[in-house]
C-alpha cells in the first residue's frame, strides 16, 4: 500500500503528523497512529486513549471482538493498542474506517473515552490534545503554552561568559587533580578511577564560574582535562624526585625544567598515563550528561510536545507567542 493514501486519509480526518506518528481523535478517543515505513506500508497501529481498559471477563470479551478486526497489542490501563495488516485483506487506505469499527466495539463494550482532565492543572474543559505521558491526552493550550514560555525563560537566561568559564575550567581540572595527588603522597599508590575527578572538576569550575552551558564547556572541559592530566604526570614527577631521590624541592623543579624540553620525555608521560585517560573519558562522559540536561533540552522537549498537538472541535488556537526569543538560543 502506498503510504501517501494512507496519510491523505489521516489528514483528511483532521490528523497531524510528527516524525511518522499521526495525531488525532476518533469520536471521543484521542488516538495515536503509527504508519510505519518510507513509501510502502503493510501495517498501521494505532494506540486509543481511554478511561479505562476493562478487566476480568469485559475485557476478554472486549479482546474478542477487537481481535476479529485486527491484531490486539495492548488493552491495559488506559491505552488500547491495534494494529491492521495488509496481507489480512484489510484496506489500510481506509483506516477511518477501521478505527470507527474499532472505536464502535469500544463503546458497545462500555469503554469511554477519557475523562475531560488536564494532567498539567488537573481541571476540566479542555481545548486541546497532546502527546503526554506516551499518552495522547486532553489538555489546555494555555497550560501547554505557559510550560513553553517557563522554558523559553530558563534557556534564554542561561547566557554565560566563555572567557570566565574557561577560568573557572583551569581552575576546577586543578582542583580536580588534587584527590589524585593526595592518594599517591598519603596512600602511596594511584587509584586510577580519580582521574574521573579531573573532568569534573574542569566541568564544574566551568559552570560556577559562569560559563555558557553549551557544546563549549564540553570541549573546554575536554582540552583542560588532557592538559591537567599532563600537570598531573609532571607533579607526580615531582613528588617522586623529592621522595624517592631525596631532591630539595628547587632541585627537583631546575631538573624538570631540564628534561621538558626532551620529546623523547613526552612520549614516556603520555604512554605512562594511557590508562588514565579511559578514566578521564568516564569523568567526560558523566560531565556531558549534566550538560545536555541543560533547559535547552527542556525547551526542544516542549516543542517536539506542541508539535502533537490538535485542537478539539470548536476550540479557538490560544494566541502564539513571539518566538523571537528562540533566536537568542543559539549557538
Ligand atoms: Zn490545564
Amino acid at each position: 500500500m502506498e503510504k501517501q493514501r494512507i496519510v491523505q486519509t489521516l489528514t483528511a480526518c483532521g490528523f497531524r503528523e510528527k516524525e511518522s506518528v499521526f495525531y488525532g481523535v476518533v469520536e471521543e478517543y484521542p488516538t495515536m497512529v503509527a504508519v510505519p515505513g518510507r513509501d510502502q506500508a503493510s501495517t498501521i497501529t494505532a494506540t486509543f486513549t481511554v478511561r479505562q481498559a476493562p478487566a476480568g471477563a469485559l475485557r476478554k470479551a472486549l479482546v474478542r471482538a477487537l481481535k476479529e478486526q485486527a491484531a490486539v497489542n495492548q488493552v491495559q490501563g488506559k491505552t488500547i493498542v491495534l494494529t491492521w495488516q495488509e496481507r489480512k485483506g484489510q484496506r489500510l487506505e481506509e483506516i477511518d474506517g477501521l478505527m470507527q469499527t474499532a472505536v464502535q466495539t469500544l463503546k458497545s463494550h462500555n469503554v469511554e473515552g477519557p475523562e475531560d482532565r488536564c494532567p498539567i492543572c488537573g481541571q476540566t474543559e479542555c481545548d486541546a490534545y497532546v502527546r503526554y505521558n506516551g499518552r495522547y491526552e486532553a489538555v489546555h493550550q494555555h497550560c501547554i503554552g505557559q510550560i513553553k514560555t517557563q522554558a523559553q525563560r530558563q534557556a534564554a537566561s542561561n547566557q554565560g561568559s566563555y572567557v570566565l568559564g574557561i577560568v573557572g575550567a583551569l581552575v576546577g581540572g586543578l582542583v580536580g587533580i588534587i584527590p589524585t595527588v593526595l592518594s599517591i603522597c598519603l596512600l602511596e599508590r594511584i587509584w586510577s578511577l580519580l582521574y574521573a575527578m579531573i573532568p569534573l572538576g574542569a566541568y564544574y569550575g566551568y559552570k560556577l564560574c559562569g560559563g555558557k552551558l553549551n557544546r563549549a564547556a564540553l570541549a573546554t572541559s575536554i582540552i583542560v582535562s588532557i592538559l591537567d592530566v599532563y600537570v598531573l604526570q609532571l607533579v607526580l614527577v615531582v613528588i617522586a624526585l623529592i621522595t624517592e631521590y631525596q631532591y630539595t624541592m628547587l632541585e627537583s623543579l631546575q631538573l624538570l625544567r631540564q628534561i621538558v624540553g626532551d620529546g623523547e620525555f613526552w612520549v614516556n608521560i603520555t604512554t605512562s598515563a594511557w590508562d588514565s585517560f579511559l578514566f578521564l573519558a568516564l569523568g567526560i562522559w558523566i560531565a556531558w550528561s549534566q550538560i545536555s540536561r541543560t533547559h535547552k533540552s527542556d525547551l526542544k522537549g516542549i516543542e517536539n510536545v506542541m508539535e502533537t498537538m490538535t485542537l478539539k472541535a470548536g476550540a479557538q488556537p490560544m494566541e502564539q507567542q513571539d518566538d523571537g526569543m528562540e533566536q537568542t538560543l543559539e549557538g
